[in-house]
């Protein structure tokens, strides 16, 4: 077995920046000719870009394969929750039901029903359904391979989308196998059998490499449930990667930290921003900053890191957690209103000392060092959003291990 076929579990460690080589080098000369201002519009243009990527996942398997339940694990909700995609429904039709992510509404989980019929046209369906619309598919099957299933992943292939074939409900399988007395050994054995099935099934229909991966939509640190949502990210164009890392709902700390690491790549921009225009001396704090910025980037990156109420809320759901077991673990500052008071309150801007841009590990990118020096509102409101992402981090891995039982 070899890639998605060899079943380990993958790392989530990747840095991310929205801008390319080639932006950077835009960066440069936008700003040799119009100094940091000009410099400034380019990355604003870049954060409100970032800020409009949509994400259209189509969800697709017969009735009762599990569409509604695994849309609701990947929004991290359960199937009586405000907002989910209501299980054990019965299809009459094939309209395209759309669910946004809570964490994100720009990404969007299409669920596509209607595949069961025995006279099926693949071509025809992914033309009513305006296949174009979609960045990539997910087949979702339960029990045994169907000749749909197949069909349809053909046809997404020949139209030039990606598709990923999900084996879900492996839970069953499992429990079946401990109930006729299997062990361990038996159980790999047993998931091994079922993906070559659904393996060589799609490579009988002309699949070369077909992506397949077992999981259960209850059991999501199990199985191959977090290495799927990897190979999901790494497919995706860089950006849109970004959109939907960010909407993860933290499942480990690994996630945490992956999502942690790409806010961290954003920070310079909004400290740019904030060091071309609208610096005002804040009272508590030693430098003029943009106070504007820095409420909005802190309120970001509490709602990625999923310690706003609402995530606290589902999280608590999820793991069947009393929420204010979660909220004890998370500085009870981070939890209210941020505001300018509350950002002097936590000291994130204490550390603010003489020290240039470089110093402070700003050299990879080249025209920032150079444009601000020590005690610029750039270098202030660096640290401070670099100080905010790490105790925001500490807390959403502390949240995440109560949550889930992790030691
Ligand atoms: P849909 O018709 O394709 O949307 O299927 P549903 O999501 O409504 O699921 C049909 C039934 O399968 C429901 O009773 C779900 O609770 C159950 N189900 C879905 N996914 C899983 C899973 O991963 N494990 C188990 N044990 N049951 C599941």
């Amino acid at each position: 077995m070899e890639g998605e076929s060899s079943r380990q579990p993958g790392t989530l460690s990747e840095k991310a920046t929205p801008f390319t080589m080639e932006q950077l080098s835009k960066l440069k000369s936008y700003f040799e000719e119009g100094g940091v201002e000009k410099a400034t519009i380019l990355i604003q243009q870049t954060l409100e870009e970032l800020d409009k990527i949509e994400l259209n996942i189509a969800v697709t398997g017969e009735t009762g394969a599990g569409k509604s339940t695994f849309i609701n694990a990947m929004r991290g909700l359960r199937s009586n929750d405000e907002g989910a995609a209501e299980a054990d429904v019965v299809e009459g039709t094939m309209e395209p039901t759309v669910y946004p992510h809570p964490n994100d509404s720009n990404v969007r989980y299409w669920d596509l029903p209607g595949i069961g019929s025995p006279k099926f046209l693949a071509g025809e369906y992914l033309k009513k359904v305006k296949f174009e619309r979609f960045d990539f598919f997910i087949i979702i099957s339960a029990c045994r391979f169907k000749e749909n299933d197949a069909k349809l992943a053909k046809e997404i292939k020949q139209l030039g989308k990606n598709f990923y074939f999900v084996r879900t409900k492996i839970d069953q399988d499992v429990y079946s196998m401990s109930k006729c007395g299997g062990n361990k050994i038996n159980e790999q054995k047993k998931l091994d059998y079922i993906w070559s099935n659904c393996v060589n099934n799609l490579k009988k229909v002309g699949i070369r490499t077909p992506t397949v991966f077992l999981i259960s939509s209850f059991e999501q640190n199990l199985y191959d449930f977090n290495r799927l949502n990897k190979r999901l990210a790494d497919d995706l164009p860089y950006i849109k990667k970004i959109v939907f890392v960010l909407a993860y709902a933290n499942r480990s700390v690994e996630i945490v930290q992956q999502k942690s690491k790409m806010l961290q790549e954003r920070i310079w921009m909004s400290a740019t921003i904030s060091g071309g225009v609208g610096a005002v001396p804040v009272p508590g704090l030693s430098l003029a900053c943009d106070i504007t910025i820095l409420i909005r980037e802190i309120i970001y990156f509490r709602k990625c890191l999923c310690l706003d109420e609402a995530s606290l809320q589902r999280l608590a759901n999820i793991t069947e957690k009393p929420v204010q077991e979660l909220k004890a673990i998370v500085n009870p500052l981070l939890l209210g209103k941020i505001d300018k008071n509350i950002i002097v309150r936590l000291g994130w801007g204490a550390t603010v000392v003489a020290i240039s841009a470089l110093e402070f590990g700003l050299g990879f990118i080249p025209v920032i060092g150079s444009i601000f020096g020590a005690g610029s509102s750039f270098l202030m409101t660096y640290i401070m959003l670099t100080n905010a992402l790490k105790d925001l981090t500490e807390s959403a891995e502390r949240v995440v291990k109560v949550a889930y039982g992790i030691d």
